[in-house]
């Protein structure tokens, strides 16, 4: 059993910035990494809106100096995934992961979102096998082919505009007539000359022997359906929180998203959060790291207080 001042679940933009500030305030924190180290952002390929990078950064490169500042404060980053917590207990609170057990006095959840799939018929059996809900990481094996995307957002955009360095062509398949995507994206993707959009349309069904053949597409304004061939499926329809773990013991809104106060402090006094796991708001690097910041800077208030 490992005691600690602070433990910070999940290593995203929120858990690093949430270390950094307690790392300097001599708490010492332990940072879990959760199963991907630097969360969603390490796998984007390109940051353009993270203030003080007028070039724009790598999702990666931006991680990595963030755990460096983290670090050279005193943070600990353990590569592990939490199994279990008991927090309703009161402090200590335990942390159990893979290969080890935690008492904190503190804890920050930030455990971030994961995307949502389609739920269609062939989704689940195709996935690793033209099925993707990341271009940064599956892009480059699609070079030369055809690609579609699902949904109408930032993402959807951003990350189909990513594949147009790859695919010959991609098809971007939105429920709606209207993109939710933001203006700049919108204006950008729309005069690509490699994407094209398909409005008022829905994947029924994602077909393939082994790997994605077609998808069967039906227009939900005339209902009229169609098999269209295609070598890969990337769907970017949004997210929901990771909040599997805190059932029971936190509080959540309907969709799952930890309720925190003014202070980031969750229903359980000293259990704060921070980042995607809490906000289904804003969903920005700039506003997790700030979110983190508030989370470390309370952490340390909090724990002043009861001394
Ligand atoms: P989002 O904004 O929630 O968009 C999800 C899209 O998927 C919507 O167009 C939605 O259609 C569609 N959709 C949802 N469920 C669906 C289903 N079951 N079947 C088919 N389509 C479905 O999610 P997001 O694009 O991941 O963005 C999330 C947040 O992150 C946003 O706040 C966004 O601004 C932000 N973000 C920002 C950037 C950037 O600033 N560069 C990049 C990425 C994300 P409807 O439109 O009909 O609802």
């Amino acid at each position: 059993m490992q005691k600690e001042k602070v433990v910070i679940i999940g290593s995203g933009p929120a858990g690093l910035t949430a270390a950094l500030y307690t790392a300097r305030a001599n708490l010492d924190p332990v940072v879990i990494s959760g199963s991907q180290l630097g969360g969603q952002v390490a796998i984007t390929y390109e940051v353009e809106n993270y203030p003080g990078f007028p070039q724009g950064t790598s999702g990666p490169e931006l991680v990595e100096l963030m755990q460096k500042q983290a670090e050279k404060f005193g943070a600990r980053l353990v590569i592990d995934e939490v199994s279990e917590v008991n927090l309703k207990g009161g402090t200590p609170f335990k942390i159990k992961t893979y290969g080890e057990t935690f008492e904190a006095e503190a804890v920050v959840v930030c455990t971030g979102a994961s995307p949502k799939r389609l739920g269609v018929p062939g989704e689940d059996a195709l996935i690793g096998k033209g099925v993707s809900f990341c271009a940064t990481c599956d892009g480059f094996f699609f070079r030369g082919k055809d690609v579609v995307v699902v949904g109408g957002g930032d993402s959807a955009l951003e990350e189909g505009l990513f594949l147009t360095r790859f695919a010959n062509r991609v098809r971007v398949i939105h429920r709606r007539d209207q993109l939710r995507a933001g203006e700049t994206l919108k204006q950008r993707a729309l005069s690509h000359e490699k994407m094209s959009f398909l409005w008022d349309t829905v994947v029924d069904e994602i077909r393939g022997n082994g790997k994605v053949e077609a998808v069967r597409l039906r227009n939900v304004k005339t209902g009229e359906a169609e098999v269209a061939q295609t070598d890969g499926v990337f769907v970017f329809i949004g997210h929901y929180p990771n909040t599997d773990l805190f059932k029971g013991q936190l509080e959540m809104d309907p969709a799952g998203y930890l309720i925190t106060d003014r202070r980031m402090m969750t229903n359980v006094a000293g259990v704060f959060a921070a980042g995607e796991v809490q906000d289904p708001v804003f969903r920005q690097v700039a506003t997790s790291v700030g979110q983190g910041c508030q989370a470390g800077m309370m952490v340390e208030r909090w724990l002043a207080e009861r001394e």
